[in-house]
């Protein structure tokens, strides 16, 4: 397995509604958890890798810990991974503000990291920073420590663009291209960052608070997440996604959008990687 030419889907689990949608508020980890079981059966017959990213407040839930135990031992696709326990901010953000204190950031991973072992049986490797931030935790030493502290190896955070606004382009201030890269020069160098690229579900349902778009249909996201896997395949490059099971929920019951995205990486013989595997394929 190569970086090049691949692409990587993580799913944010944690039933959060950013704006109040009626639909959704019945039962929200009901939801979440009924779209998580179609989304890795999808997978499964797909034979197609990918990372939950799991919210130490949805792992709480004894039908989300039971579902996610069931499937840490009986599915070999399937890589689950930490999203924090309450979405909080891990860094200070230009449209959210202050992050929480050093202290609370370190409970908040150190108690899912104990929810997640719980389920699995093992430490998670890796973390989704809940929100995520432009240049992820580049140059934040103090915030690097307490994941070395909590035994993660890999942390997705650099998700935005300038002044932490969707989309996250392809090149950064430099010219180069937005690839998984280590916290070398804050000392760190065991610590993989796992940018993604351009914009996510939610942005493109229309279901963001901030950063406000036109909402695409299901046809024009699919499309736009193609483009992107062209763009990647042509440059050598790896693309990484961030999906969300509730927003997803929210317009494609029937996922249409993951069925003929993942039909047409095995008609493209292009390679999908879990989160994990892009952290092995890097060491
Ligand atoms: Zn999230």
């Amino acid at each position: 397995m190569s970086l090049e030419k691949s692409f990587s889907i993580g799913y944010d689990f944690e039933g959060i509604v950013i704006k109040r949608i009626p639909m959704l508020e019945k039962s929200l980890t009901k939801i979440s958890l009924d779209t998580l079981k179609h989304i890795v059966k999808i997978h499964t017959k797909k034979k197609s890798r990918f990372s939950i990213f799991v919210l130490g407040r949805m792992a709480e839930e004894p039908k989300v810990s039971d579902y996610l135990t069931y499937l840490s031992k009986t599915n070999k696709y399937a890589d689950i991974q930490q999203h924090g326990y309450s979405h909080t901010l891990f860094k200070y953000h230009s449209l959210k503000g202050h992050p929480i204190s050093l202290e609370t950031m370190d409970k908040e991973i150190s108690d899912t990291n104990v929810l997640i072992e719980e389920i699995t049986g093992e430490k998670p490797k890796g973390i989704r920073a809940p929100i995520g931030f432009y240049r992820g935790f580049q140059g934040e030493k103090e915030r690097l420590k307490i994941l070395r502290k909590n035994g993660l190896k890999f942390i997705s955070s650099d998700l935005r663009g300038p002044n932490d606004q969707y989309p996250a382009p392809w090149k950064d201030a430099s010219n180069r291209y937005r690839q998984p890269y280590f916290y070398k020069r804050e000392g760190y160098a065991e610590i993989l960052e796992i940018p993604t690229q351009g914009t996510i579900d939610v942005r493109m349902k229309g279901i963001s608070k901030s950063n406000k778009t036109k909402s695409l249909t299901i046809e024009e996201e699919l499309k736009y997440y193609i483009s992107n896997i062209k763009f990647a395949f042509k440059n050598n490059l790896n693309y990484s996604t961030v999906f969300h099971p509730w927003a997803i929920a929210y317009n494609d019951k029937d996922l249409f959008i993951l069925n003929n995205l993942l039909d047409y990486l095995v008609r493209k013989r292009i390679q999908t990687l879990s989160y994990i595997d892009i952290y092995k394929q890097s060491i």
